[in-house]
Formats: structure tokens, sequence, C-alpha cells
């Protein structure tokens, strides 16, 4: 992905008043949030949108024939098309939703292993993984036997791509790697990526979780047989989240869970089921999310998806530059290609203690193992402190961070 260019003037002050929450205090101080790889603050269209739902239209979707129903469909299906058009796939049918990239991840390692995978069947994951593309692959590994591979990195956080391409062997099937790190921020080479598996004959699957809410992704360009990502890191409600699958993959895979929504016709002696995506979708679908969801990004759009990702990118380099200067300062991923995540550590504080201090200082920040503990054992360490940014994150909020770091660094 090149760098965005788009220098066209982002008022990040107008932008910051969409969101009641960041005009909040906590213990007594304005409130820095900086931990939004973990979940992005919501704009006021975006709850409105969902108490506007429940309050004029709330009815369950698909099957009702009376009006509420009709509309309450309507507005789910036109979520559908949204996120289509959004990551640009080629169909509404090849868009699942999901309660999240954990349900999409976990949809495609159970659908996908029950059919095309067989014992001795080799998955390519890489070091950088979440768990949550990691621990379904190895829940699958027990039940079948596949084999699991992991692309290494170097010191800087990029993936080894000269190790990935060796790591192709016939059994080879599927490679899943994170578009970008939730922990690095390192974006991934995942077209290239996407080439190397299809010249093998495998497929691939892009975690988009840190990706999409960031820059435009699209997965024609991406050339990825599976993408999925999450509503609540892209400014959209929890409980939201997609599966984008190619129409001939997802057609071909068995439904993941069975009960209403997905069938055409039961009787107790057999069952046949819908056509896409509704095969995936059993259940009552979180439908006020699913619209909200849409609004979030029509919100997304309104900004310029290439202007967020400009603002974000300057911001990122910025804190590499404020925190870089800090005594005792560790940064872990110095790739150039680097999303709005900063991870680091500061001589021997626990990231605990630095995250808890900072936390009384107004600012919050994530610590931790960030849900991949494989990546901390890379890197030599049990956990890390990251502050992560959205489209409404300021020079002044790095400032501040990069100030209460002193603050904290200078008590030990
Ligand atoms: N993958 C990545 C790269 C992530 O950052 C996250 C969330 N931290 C997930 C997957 C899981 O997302 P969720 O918890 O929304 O299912």
């Amino acid at each position: 992905m090149p760098a965005p260019t788009d220098t066209t003037p982002y008022d990040v002050d107008a932008v910051r008043a969409d969101f009641p929450i960041l005009s909040r205090e906590v213990y007594g101080r304005p409130l820095v949030y900086l931990d939004n790889a973990a979940t992005t603050q919501k704009p006021r269209c975006v709850v409105e949108a969902m108490v506007n739902e429940y309050y004029s239209v709330n009815a369950n979707v698909h099957r009702g024939v009376h009006f509420l129903s009709q509309q309450a469909t309507e507005l789910h299906e036109q979520a559908r098309e949204r996120v289509r058009a959004f990551i640009g796939a080629r169909s509404a049918a090849e868009i699942v939703f999901t309660r999240g990239t954990t349900e999409s991840l976990n949809l495609v390692a159970t659908s996908l292993g029950e059919t095309l995978l067989h014992e001795g069947d080799e998955v390519i994951l890489t070091v950088m993984e979440h768990h949550s593309d990691i621990v379904p692959w190895q829940m699958l590994r027990e039940r079948k036997g596949i084999v699991i591979k992991v692309v290494p990195m170097d010191d800087s956080g990029a993936l080894r791509l000269d190790a990935y391409e060796r790591l192709f062997t016939p059994r080879t099937r599927l490679v899943c790697a994170a578009h970008v790190s939730n922990v690095l921020g390192t974006v991934n080479p995942v077209r290239h990526m996407a080439d190397v598996a299809h010249a093998h004959g495998a497929l691939f699957l892009a975690d988009g979780a840190q990706s999409v809410p960031h820059f435009r992704v699209d997965v024609g360009e991406l050339g990825c047989d599976f993408l999925t990502f999450s509503g609540h890191k892209v400014y959209g409600p929890t409980g939201i989240g997609v599966l984008y699958g190619r129409e001939d993959l997802l057609d071909r895979m068995p439904p993941y869970q069975g009960g209403g929504e997905m069938i055409a016709h039961v009787t107790f002696e057999k069952t046949t089921y819908e056509g896409l995506p509704y095969k995936f979708e059993a259940g009552t679908p979180d439908y006020v999310a699913s619209h909200a969801l849409a609004v979030a990004l029509d919100y997304v759009d309104r900004l310029g998806m290439d202007r967020i990702a400009a603002h974000e990118r300057r911001l990122t380099r910025y804190a590499m530059e404020r925190l870089g200067a800090i005594k005792g300062m560790k940064l872990y991923g110095t790739t150039d290609n680097k999303d709005a995540v900063v991870a680091f550590n500061v001589g021997d504080i626990h990231p605990l203690d630095l995250g808890t201090l900072l936390d009384r200082l107004g600012i919050a920040i994530r610590t931790g193992h960030h849900c991949a503990q494989p990546l901390m054992q890379r890197c030599g360490v049990e956990g890390m402190a990251r502050a992560s940014f959205a489209l409404y994150n300021t020079r002044a909020e790095v400032d501040a961070l990069a100030e209460g770091i002193e603050r904290v660094r200078k008590m030990f």
C-alpha cells in the first residue's frame, strides 16, 4: 500500500465534536483516548441510528410480512450492500454478518476446515497473528490433524518474505495473515503474499481488523479470498462484524451454525439450506448493529478514507519521533509501512505500572500481551504498552502521552 498523500486540511477539532465521549474527563483530567486498536469511540450519528431504529423501526428481520419487519429488513440488507461497496466485493452474497473478526475467523476455520482441509494439510500463519487467528486453527489441528506453519519476522517487525515462500509445500492449502499487526502496526504486503499463495494453489485470508478502520481496503486489489473485520473498530457498534468470502468458495463451504434464517426447508428427515449469505447467518442477526455499522462507514467515507489515513500516518510518525526521544524507550515495530499503532517499553518499568500511572493522568493506553503471546515471545518480553490512534486523535494528545511517560519514568 502506498503511503497516503492526501494533504487536504483535516479539521480534527470539528471531527472530535462528533464524538461526545471525547469531551469527558477521567480523574478530573481531559480524556486522552489512545486505545483505538482495542475499540474506537462512536460518533453521534452511529449512536443515534441505533436509538432511532429501536424507537421507531424495531422488528425482527426477514420473517415478517408487516411494515416494520420489512423496513428493518431493508435497513439490514442496505447495510450489507454498504459493506460490499466499502470493501469492493463483487456481490452482497459475499458479505456475511458475524459478531466480529473472531467469529469470522472461527467460521472459516470450522467450515472450510470441514471440507477443504484434511489430515496433513498445511495452514500458514504469521508470527504476529492475534490469538483469534491462531487458536481456531489449533482447535482444527486437534480435530483433523492439520499442520500449522508460521512466517517469521525480522527485528523491525517486517515479515520475512523469503522464509514465507520456503514454507509452501504441495500440502499448503491456506495462508492467514493480519493485514496490519495490532501490536507492531506493520502493514503486511498482503497483495504479494496472496499472489504467492495463489501461485502455490493455496487460498489467502487477510485479517482486516486493523486495516479496514485506517485506510482504503479493496478485496479485489488485495487479491484475497477472505477478509475479516469488526464493526466496533471502525466506529460502529460492538457485536457486528464481517466475513467477506469469494462467492464460489462460500458456496462450497457448509453452514457454520444451524437454526432459523439459514434454512430453505426442514423436515425431521432432511434439511436444505438457504443460499448465500444466509446459509452462514443462523438465528436473529444484530440488525440494529448492521445498520449502525453502515452509518459508521458512511461517516468515514464523508471524512474521506485517504484524508483519515494521511492524518493517522502523520500522527504515528510524530508519535514515533516523540516517544523515540524518551530515555530508555524501546519501540516495537519500526518498519516504514506502519499504521496507527505504537508499542513500547520504557527501561525496566513494567507495562502494567506504566499503563496504570498514565491512566491517573487521564491517558488510556493498553498494556499486556495484546492477544498476541507468540509475538511477545518473539520479542522476548511478557508484555508491552501500546498507544493506538484513530481519526480523532491529535498531536497534543501525543504530546500528553510523551509528557506522561516522562513523568512516570522519573518516578522509577
Ligand atoms: N485480529 C486483529 C488483528 C485484532 O486486532 C483483533 C482485535 N484486537 C481481532 C482480530 C479480534 O477482533 P474482535 O475481538 O473484534 O473479534
